[in-house]
């Protein structure tokens, strides 16, 4: 499959594996001077979010730990019920921490208006969002944003950590473009 430019549309959505790399050294520049000394727990909503989480995380020249929790929300692929279930619990204890959450993707925000509420249940200092594309054109609930990487058109958009049936997680770059259209 061939690289994408950078569009984030109207038409198709293509972000680049250079325009990624670039707002997450930018976006790990801003973490860094935000938090100052402050130790910071970031956690990563698997699945979508690994590469981004080990991207971010690798920017950040601060002191840090990580954890990792998983999510599924019923519905279709297109259309989130707003249901939450928890699949995998966090390791270890936010009592006190600076949490930084890591997404990959906020559509109608019910999955994250979920994970802040489930998060603050557990003390934490604070809470802070990280999420790399969002589509507030979807949104159903206002959620906080504090670090995004790009805001995209409402596409269905698959690559770097985002699947379609579990497939393409792998792709260095992100794009709405089904496999195999727009090639030459
Ligand atoms: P929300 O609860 O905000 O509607 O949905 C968030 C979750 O839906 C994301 O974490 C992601 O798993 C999934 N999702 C939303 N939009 C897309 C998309 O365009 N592509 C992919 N692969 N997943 C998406």
């Amino acid at each position: 499959m061939s690289e994408p430019y950078f569009r984030t549309g109207p038409g198709p959505v293509q972000i680049s594996r250079e325009a990624i790399q670039g707002r997450v050294r930018e976006l790990g520049q801003r973490i860094s001077q935000d938090y100052g000394s402050e130790p910071l727990h970031a956690i990563c909503v698997l699945n979508g979010a690994f590469p981004f989480m080990a991207d971010l995380v690798r920017n950040i020249s601060r002191p840090l730990t990580v954890d990792f929790l998983s999510v599924s929300s019923y519905g279709s692929r297109t259309e989130s019920s707003g249901e939450v279930r928890l699949v995998k619990d966090l390791d270890q204890s936010l009592k006190g921490k600076h949490v930084l959450l890591v997404e990959d993707i906020i559509d109608t925000g019910l999955t994250m208006q979920y994970l802040l509420g489930y998060l603050q249940g557990r003390a934490p200092h604070s809470v802070r969002v990280a999420s790399l594309l969002s589509k507030p054109s979807r949104r159903l609930v206002e959620v906080p944003i504090h670090y995004l990487g790009f805001e995209i058109e409402d596409a269905y958009v698959y690559g770097y950590g985002l699947d379609i049936d579990h497939e393409y997680r792998n792709l260095p770059f992100v794009t709405s473009l089904r496999p195999g259209e727009g090639e030459a």
